[in-house]
């Protein structure tokens, strides 16, 4: 076990919260890492991360970004979207920052190798919608510039496709809330487009 030493007395405190509580249920959590996403930092166990072996940080593809002098994993990323990113590993439920434009948000997710598939329940809609929006802006730029090619299509028809076949059956129940939600995004997204 590692000694306490005063200057960083508060810090440590709180680091053995987990410790006892993992103690109470006979777990004991095998190490704390450090993960600086462009200069900010997130701690967590690396149990954590290992909940999902087939994700970037649950592999050990996350050691060709171990930093030896700093002893500490750096992501030149998005550090607003790497929280839900590690919320999913804390949580196992992966949720959509209203804020986040949605390209940037998949961007992120792609990199870290989480599929937005697994997005819970509370976000999977505006999700979605987000994304059909999007895919609908993009068809009519294609439209209106023909000549011009989208790398990204493939994969956004991709997606597109995937939410054509709902795995949910709450899907219909909410069908009536979504076309109000979808023409205030539009609004929305219109009023945006002017500025
Ligand atoms: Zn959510």
């Amino acid at each position: 076990m590692q000694l306490i030493s005063g200057h960083n007395m508060a810090a440590g405190v709180a680091a053995w919260l987990p410790f006892a509580r993992a103690a109470a249920i006979g777990w004991m959590p095998d190490e704390l890492i450090v993960l600086n996403v462009s200069g900010r930092r997130f701690q967590t166990w690396r149990n954590t991360l290992d909940r999902y072996p087939d994700t970037l940080l649950g592999s050990s593809e996350k050691e060709f970004f171990y930093n030896e002098e700093t002893k500490e994993y750096f992501f030149d990323r998005d550090p607003d979207v790497f929280r839900s990113v590690l919320n999913f590993y804390r949580t196992g439920k992966l949720h959509y920052p209203r804020y986040e434009c949605i390209s940037s948000y998949d961007e992120e997710l792609a990199f870290f190798g989480i599929v937005p598939e697994i997005i819970g329940d509370c976000c999977y809609e505006e999700y979605k919608d987000r994304k059909r929006e999007n895919a609908e802006r993009l068809m009519d730029d294609q439209e209106d510039n023909k000549d011009a090619k989208l790398p990204n299509m493939t994969f956004r028809e991709t997606m597109w496709r995937a939410f054509e076949n709902p795995h949910t059956s709450t899907m219909g129940q909410r069908h009536g809330d979504l076309s109000v939600q979808r023409s205030r995004e539009k609004r929305l997204f219109s009023s945006r487009e002017l500025v």
